[in-house]
């Protein structure tokens, strides 16, 4: 790993600052999660906003509008460089196609980080959106909201991916070591419990690598 560390301590807490890609689609909603959790947070919308972060979530949005602005703002192979690094990220529906090692029904893939094989709109026409509850043990001890908007779900993993959860059999939920994905939208429930997750991840990740 290779990329600089900055964790801040206040009043003898570590403080963590968090980025949410911000070219497209839903951000606000993942910075005001991150900020009742009490990280710093940063909208990333140039290469150079990717340096002292802890982490990164990637929203939901137009993955082929957000794939497209990453490669016009630079940030496309910077971010993949770090997330292959081991930097923490997180994407969010959209998110999770650009993270996507294939997209079985798209011409182009994006990143390419992950081993997992996506279906975009998987739902689009049958249902567009839906909420349902689950309960996901590695991240509660109780059922918790999992909003879907247009959301692609997982068609095939990689052995090193740990798969989190899954509705109607189908994945929605994935981790590869300091990779997340989710079909749906942790950021648009009142639940922050999937946040708290990441946040602690990320953490986790850094602690093993930063004295201080
Ligand atoms: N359908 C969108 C796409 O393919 C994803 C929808 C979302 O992020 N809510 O990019």
């Amino acid at each position: 790993m290779n990329w600089t560390v900055n964790l801040k301590k206040e009043d003898g807490k570590i403080k963590m600052n968090i980025g949410v890609l911000a070219l497209q689609g839903g951000v606000i909603e993942h910075i005001n999660h991150l900020k009742a959790l009490g990280c710093e947070t940063v909208e990333v919308k140039k290469p150079e906003e990717l340096d002292n972060l802890q982490g990164i979530i990637l929203p939901g949005g137009e993955s082929t509008t957000m794939g497209r602005l990453l490669k016009q703002t630079g940030i496309f192979d910077k971010l993949k460089e770090k997330i292959t690094d081991g930097f923490p990220v997180w994407g969010t529906c959209a998110g999770m196609i650009l993270l996507a090692g294939n997209i079985e029904n798209n011409v182009e893939n994006y990143m390419q980080v992950m081993d997992i094989t996506v279906r975009r709109n998987a739902y689009g026409s049958q249902i567009d959106s839906f909420l349902t509850y689950k309960k996901i043990d590695e991240i509660c001890d109780e059922e918790i909201p999992l909003v879907f908007i247009r959301a692609p779900y997982i068609t095939k993993v990689g052995s090193d991916v740990d798969v989190l959860c899954r509705v109607d059999e189908n994945i929605v939920a994935v981790r590869q070591g300091n990779m997340l994905a989710t079909s749906f939208h942790p950021e648009l429930t009142d639940d922050f419990q999937f946040h708290k997750y990441f946040v602690d991840m990320c953490y986790n990740i850094f602690n093993e690598k930063v004295s201080w």
